[in-house]
């Protein structure tokens, strides 16, 4: 590669101002060697188009020819091309048109092909043009006035034509021309937003000389997407229809645009090509006011040569952007189809399938719920199971009363008393009768059976919820089977339910039926209590001392009620102290039993019995669960199928970065 060229590329590639252009124009040399530079480039930019890589997000610089209808879009990309498009009035680009023209010397004659998004494409030639464009356009968006944002492709192959891509856009139109939708401007501003706002296009806006720039929605709709005009430049048409006032236009600047302006005269009636541009440059000469307009804004020619110099200095600027995104998106579908589960064709691949799934749950489960492991959900802290579980343990524990539970207005010891009477036996006086005790026992151990019941259901709730979640997301890939697998847990979870229900049922009937504790703290606490019997007795047998008394175990009370009746006082004193002793050792139970009860269930339901009612569920019935494996899967086939398309796409997407950049570094080698 020689120096000269080279220069040139760096030249056009580092300079947005008009100075390389200016020397890109000079000679035809120079002008050559650009296109040689440029043709490789622009070359990879149409591949990976024509690869479809925006579909896997990643946006191509592009030229957008957007402008109100009957602007003169079409005609301005005729100019630009030599040929002739489909124009008129009424809506005539009804789908996005990329117009790929390139410069072509040995071909004597335009070369003109058509290619559909579907790849398909047909030669057609410059009297064609307009008929297959509109069998094309009917083809993708229907015969009546419909649009689609689907683009049809047009390469012009044609000696002199300017190395250019652009993409002309249906034009913009407030009012809907009969057989048109309604919606229609909301649906070629939606087609127009999707091509213009990605920072890496270009808006070529074309103005029409007899409006007022700022009324145009084009424009509104531009500066949408770029406030400041940086990326914007403007084409004025039809300047033979009102020349007054249009230097002050384009020189005014009233709509920022931030590229420049080009005023253009295209083909009017029935003109040829080369006529046109005979016209336009005697125009823009000797038109006693479009004469005054500075001659680097003018023409069909300063424009094809601003637009390449553009398209070059954007595609540079974005290629290293683009390779970047296409390696990132290869790695990360790479990776994404690697931990798709392998094709299931037979029923020992779908039995596998099924054991590698039961243990990869199992396994998640064991660590959630009994190990307390939490790094395959760092920061969600519902599935941090053991410590989820311990809370509960800890609020049921609160919430079991810590002292024997009484009801609020009952006078101090009256309901020992009442119970002491009911069950008075024909004995001694002095004898604490035991039936007294249990009677009271049960009685204060009724009010708290709800509480552990409540617990059980609660930690069950709970871990159904993480099982069954822990269970689909190990399942994603076979929704044959979820709703069997979730069946599965429901039935386990009915018998875990089932049993923990029974063991309080249990838990409460043991505190019930008999009062036993090896508890040492229980004869303390009772000595402790006891320790105030006398003070008591003196307080209930002598009326003068005073009737409120402070009581190890029971704080102040008011004993007056119970002046008279010293003996019952004096047993149901005794009966109060036990009891309040022995409360103690029931709740303890009650909290450990049920934590110890609770911690067995779910380790047991994790480490064998919800492998044991999967595998019931799936691989019984002469293992027709698995079997509905094989069954094509709604989700992993198309998805599989998607990300191979996906990779192979970016892999062929590579390539052709890869060479390109290879170059360009070269080039920035010599
Ligand atoms: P589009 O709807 O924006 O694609 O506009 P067209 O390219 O179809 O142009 C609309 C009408 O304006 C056509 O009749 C063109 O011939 C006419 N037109 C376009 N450019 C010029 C121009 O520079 N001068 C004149 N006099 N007419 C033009
Ligand atoms: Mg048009």
């Amino acid at each position: 590669m020689s120096k000269k060229k080279s220069k040139n590329l760096q030249m056009v590639l580092s300079d947005g101002n008009g100075a390389a252009a200016a020397s890109v124009v000079t000679g035809s040399a120079i002008a050559a060697s650009y296109n040689d530079q440029i043709r490789p480039l622009l070359d990879a930019v149409d591949r990976l188009r024509h690869l479809k890589v925006t579909q896997e997000g990643i946006q191509l610089p592009t030229i957008v020819v957007v402008g109100d209808q009957s602007s003169g879009k079409s005609s301005v990309l005729e100019s630009l091309a030599g040929i002739s498009l489909p124009r008129g009035q009424g809506i005539c680009t009804r789908v996005p048109l990329v117009m790929r023209l390139q410069d072509d010397p040995s071909a004597d004659s335009p070369v003109l092909q058509l290619e559909y998004s579907n790849g398909r494409a047909v030669a057609t030639t410059e009297a064609k043009v307009a008929d297959a464009i509109n069998a094309a356009t009917a083809e993708i968006a229907g015969s009546g006035k419909g649009i689609s944002d689907a683009p049809i492709t047009l390469v012009v192959r044609k000696r002199g034509v300017p190395d250019l891509t652009l993409v002309d856009l249906p034009g913009i139109t407030r009012v809907p021309v009969q057989g048109q939708p309604d919606d229609i401007y909301d649906q070629i501003a939606r087609i127009i937003k999707e091509y213009i706002a990605p920072k890496e296009s270009i808006i070529l806006n074309v103005l029409t000389a007899t409006v007022d720039f700022p009324t145009c929605e084009s424009i509104r709709m531009s500066q949408q997407v770029d406030r400041t005009g940086e990326r914007t430049l403007a084409v004025v048409t039809k300047v033979d229809k009102a020349p007054e006032g249009l230097l002050e236009k384009v020189t005014m600047d009233d709509v920022n645009i931030g590229l420049g302006y080009v005023c253009v005269r295209n083909r009017i009636g029935e003109e040829t090509y080369d006529q046109a541009r005979v016209e336009e440059e005697k125009l823009f000469k000797y038109h006693p006011l479009l004469s005054k307009i500075d001659k680097d804004m003018v023409g069909i020619p300063v424009l094809a040569q601003r637009l390449m110099q553009i398209q070059a200095t954007i595609i540079a600027k974005c290629l290293p952007d683009i390779v970047r995104q296409i390696n990132d998106r290869l790695s990360r579908n790479s990776t994404e189809l690697e931990q798709m589960p392998p094709d299931v064709t037979s029923v020992a691949d779908a039995v596998k399938e099924f054991i590698r799934i039961v243990k990869q749950v199992c396994g998640s489960l064991e660590k959630i719920l009994v190990r307390g492991e939490f790094d395959d959900f760092p920061d969600d802290g519902h599935f941090h199971g053991t410590a989820r579980v311990a809370e509960m343990l800890n609020r049921y524990a609160k919430k079991l009363p810590a002292d024997v539970p009484r009801r609020a207005n009952d006078l101090f010891l009256m309901e020992e008393i009442r119970v002491l009477e009911e069950t008075k036996g024909i004995n001694l006086p002095n004898f604490l009768p035991r039936s007294a005790f249990l009677v009271l026992l049960k009685k204060k151990v009724d009010t708290v059976t709800q509480i552990p019941h409540e617990l059980a259901n609660q930690v069950w709730e709970y871990v159904e919820d993480l099982v069954l979640k822990i269970v689909q997301q190990h399942t994603d890939n076979f929704p044959q089977v979820q709703s069997s697998c979730r069946r599965a847990v429901q039935i386990l979870m009915e018998k875990a339910r089932a049993r923990s229900a029974q063991h309080v049922k249990e838990l409460i009937e043991m505190e019930q039926v008999a009062d036993y504790t090896s508890n040492p703290d229980y004869m303390k606490t009772w000595y402790e209590i006891m320790e105030g019997h006398d003070s008591f007795m003196e307080a209930v047998a002598d009326g003068s001392k005073p009737a409120i008394v402070n009581l190890a175990g029971f704080g102040e009370v008011d004993v007056s009620h119970l002046r008279g009746k010293a003996d019952i006082a004096g047993q149901a004193f005794d009966l109060s102290a036990r009891l309040t002793a022995y409360w103690k050792s029931i709740v303890l139970r009650l909290v450990d039993g049920l934590a110890l009860h609770v911690l067995l269930g779910v380790k047991r339901l994790v480490e064998s019995d919800l492998e044991a009612e999967l595998a019931n569920e799936l691989l019984g019935n002469k293992l027709a669960g698995v079997e509905r494996m094989l069954l094509p899967s709604p989700g992993t086939a198309p998805k599989r199928e998607r990300i191979k398309k996906s990779i192979e796409l970016l892999r062929q997407s590579k390539e052709v970065v890869a060479n390109i950049m290879d170059r360009i570094s070269a080039a920035g080698e010599v």
